[in-house]
């Protein structure tokens, strides 16, 4: 059976002195670095007492370490889970109470996040060519056999994260199909700064730039300042939520940059929420390149469809099937009809399931193989699926359905707002329409003068009817919004 460190050892084979990943501490490994560092592991992850078909925790920022780490999870036979250190406490343990790892390791070199966790679960320090690493074994039982490569938690932007277990064949069509949809060559530079614990960083970048052989430069953390800098520096891909590209053109803004003026980068790429048309359009004027859209879910593993368009285009589907999937619309659900309904997909790129949870997998997976999205679309003529909305997140407002992104493209548009994010609220047998929004300066803008703008662009029972401003908006380590978490954290400022 094909599994993911494979194609670590294709590179090692042809290639081994090629870079393949360097981090903010200075670590740079070639491939036959990467795959050394992964044995070091390999023999650090034994000595704890872990098994084939164990669970270990990694709480990683992206670093080298987490990469070798990954990689050495894979060649045991171990499950590698990847979790974001700038998850709180209590969502660390709830995912530690469910995944039950027989080790959990630390990302302490780049990540003060990380320290904290370490700090309260205790352990040990270890270190190699790698970097450093803080390690704590517990004791667990190994999972019943089975080609589990990876349990990836979702972002949690409609409930609590689902453990979704992703095998090692989905895991390599996922990082093959990124790399060819990109084109990866193994003189390409990319920028990794999505993190390496959400399945777009994992898949898109890390695996998709290992089969390709490209170097990845893997940043801990997204600052707007630093992307722009190596964007300049030689990056010649580049991929992140809608988010990243929506605050670089803030910051452009700010300091007046017009044009990237790069001779280097040469593909861009938007993925894991809705891509407001504004951005796209500013964003390319920008980088000189277009921006390609895809379409996934961590139980998709990434990409399910993508865009492949030239720069200035105004195509706002999330493009074609990917090769070797197919796609559909299932009109019959809520929301449903006139040629839009929940976007179903089927291929080598679905999950296995959910981990522990076979009720949830029963609901999303039919026995025709095809899983049920929970996502809007329809499909055009010309087999381009456009995304409209969640099922979860659609508004019924007075009998009327409301879908978030484009009330959120409406508002997004005015140069004053950052970012927008609209949910709906059950009020008085009704459902309202509430907008959040992101300003850079809360005195640049009121709801008064956003709703006249909006009025001019929305017909009346799509319009907010209540707006709140703030400086941030609750969000996930990748940079999507947490959209349930919304009106708890403003509730002070609803009625
Ligand atoms: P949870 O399932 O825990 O509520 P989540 O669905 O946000 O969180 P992810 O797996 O990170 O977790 O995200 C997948 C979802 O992101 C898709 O179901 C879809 O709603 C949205 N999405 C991904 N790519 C795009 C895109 N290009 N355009 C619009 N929406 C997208
Ligand atoms: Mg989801």
């Amino acid at each position: 059976n094909a599994r993911v460190e494979d194609y670590l050892a294709a590179q090692v084979a042809s290639r081994a002195e090629a870079d393949a990943v360097s981090d903010v501490t200075g670590i740079a490994l070639s491939y036959g670095g990467l795959d050394a560092a992964s044995d070091a592991l390999v023999s650090v992850l034994e000595d704890a007492g872990v098994q084939k078909a164990d669970r270990v925790l990694i709480l990683s920022e992206n670093c080298v370490a987490a990469v070798a780490l990954l990689f050495a999870c894979w060649k045991l036979g171990a499950r590698a889970i990847p979790v974001n250190a700038r998850q709180t406490e209590s969502e660390v343990d709830r995912i530690l109470a469910h995944a039950e790892p027989a080790a959990v390791f630390m990302t302490t070199s780049v990540s003060k996040d990380a320290k904290a966790h370490a700090t309260r679960m205790g352990g040990h320090e270890i270190s190699g060519d790698y970097g450093s690493l803080h390690m704590k074994a517990l004791t667990s039982k190994p999972d019943a056999e089975g080609d589990v490569a990876v349990l990836l938690y979702t972002t949690g932007t409609t409930g609590d994260p689902k453990g979704v277990m992703l095998t090692h064949s989905n895991v390599r069509f996922g990082g093959l199909t990124s790399a060819n949809l990109r084109n990866m060559k193994h003189e390409d530079v990319i920028y990794g700064v999505l993190p390496t614990t959400h399945v777009f960083g994992l898949c898109s970048v890390v695996v998709a730039a290992v089969y390709a052989g490209a170097p990845v430069r893997l940043a801990p953390r997204f600052e707007v300042a630093k992307l722009y800098a190596a964007l300049r520096d030689g990056v010649t891909l580049f991929s992140g939520v809608p988010q990243m590209h929506a605050l670089l053109m803030q910051y452009t803004k700010e300091q007046g940059l017009e044009k990237l003026g790069s001779e280097t980068l040469r593909y861009v790429s938007s993925g894991a929420a809705p891509l407001d048309p504004t951005w796209k359009r500013e964003a390319e004027a920008f980088y000189g390149v277009a921006i390609q859209n895809g379409y996934g879910m961590t139980e998709t593993t990434a990409g399910t469809s993508a865009t492949s368009n030239p720069i200035g285009n105004s195509d706002t589907s999330v493009g074609p099937a990917l090769p070797g999937i197919e796609i559909g619309i299932d009109e019959d659900v809520p929301g449903g009809g006139a040629g839009v309904g929940e976007v179903i997909t089927r291929g080598p790129h679905i999950m296995k399931g959910y981990y522990k949870n076979p009720e949830e997998t029963a609901k999303v997976l039919d026995a025709n193989g095809w899983m049920h999205t929970g996502d809007l679309g329809r499909i055009d003529d010309h087999g381009l699926l456009h995304i409209v909305g969640r099922s979860k997140e659609l508004i019924i407002h007075g009998g009327f359905n409301v879908y978030p992104p484009e009330v959120e493209a409406a508002l997004n548009d005015h140069p004053k707002v950052v970012q927008a994010a609209v949910v709906g609220r059950r009020k008085d047998g009704d459902e309202e329409v509430l907008a959040f929004v992101q300003l850079a300066d809360l005195d640049a803008l009121d709801a008064e003068s956003l709703g006249a703008f909006v009025s001019e662009r929305l017909v009346g029972y799509k319009r907010p009817k209540r707006y709140v401003f703030a400086k941030v908006l609750p969000a996930a380590p990748t940079g999507k919004i947490l959209k349930h978490k919304l009106v708890e954290t403003f509730a002070d400022q609803l009625d």
